[in-house]
This record gives structure tokens, C-alpha cells and sequence, in this order.
């Protein structure tokens, strides 16, 4: 299931998929990941619906980090402060879920 997005005005992906085909190099497992050369979000499908929709924000709020190069979310390495995404992640997550919005339901075309 694909839909787009745009961050910036610049159209991103955004991918449900297999947890299997996130198993990255050294076979570490992960949830998401977005790819901002190729401008896809991938997120595993399986997982409790808010912890889907919280790997959801996070890499979305990486996105946005990307395209709008806010440069206060920026590490020394040129990488994205991790812990500050992931708190934009849970509070963005918190604001829609109290709004009755399900981003991954959205995402399915399920809402
Ligand atoms: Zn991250």
C-alpha cells in the first residue's frame, strides 16, 4: 500500500511493507526507515497499531528534518538529532490519535 505526501512541496512515499524487507545489512531489525535520496518512507506493517503509527511520525518528522534542513535537528555529524525526533514523533502521534486520526488507517484508505 503507497501513498504520497508532500514535506517541502517535494512528493515523498510512503510504503507499508513487510517487516522482512526492513532486515537491514548486519540483519539488525527495524521499523522504518526513510530514504531521502529516493524519497520513500518505509514502514513495517505488523506491530501494535500505535507503535506502527509512531514508527510512522518518526521517520515523516525525519522528512521534514531533511527537506526544510532544520538545522537545530542536526547532530555535529550532519545526522538527525534521533531523540529529538523521536519526541516530535510521539507528540505528533499523541496530537493525531486524540483527534480520532489513525495515520496508518489513513495510509491503507481505510479512513
Ligand atoms: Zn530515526
Amino acid at each position: 500500500m503507497n501513498k504520497k505526501i508532500k514535506v517541502a512541496r517535494i512528493p515523498w512515499t510512503i510504503k507499508l511493507v513487510p517487516l522482512v524487507t526492513l532486515l537491514s545489512d548486519d540483519d539488525n531489525e527495524y521499523f522504518g526507515v526513510s530514504k531521502h535520496k529516493e524519497k520513500v518512507i518505509e514502514v513495517a506493517e505488523q506491530g501494535h497499531p500505535n507503535h506502527v503509527n509512531n514508527v510512522l511520525c518518526h521517520e515523516i518528522i525525519h522528512a521534514i528534518v531533511s527537506e526544510y534542513r532544520i538545522a537545530a535537528l542536526h547532530d555535529e555529524e550532519g545526522g538527525h538529532d534521533e531523540s529529538a525526533v523521536q519526541q516530535l514523533a510521539v507528540g505528533l502521534n499523541e496530537v493525531l490519535t486524540s483527534l480520532g486520526i489513525d495515520l496508518v488507517a489513513v495510509i491503507r484508505g481505510k479512513k
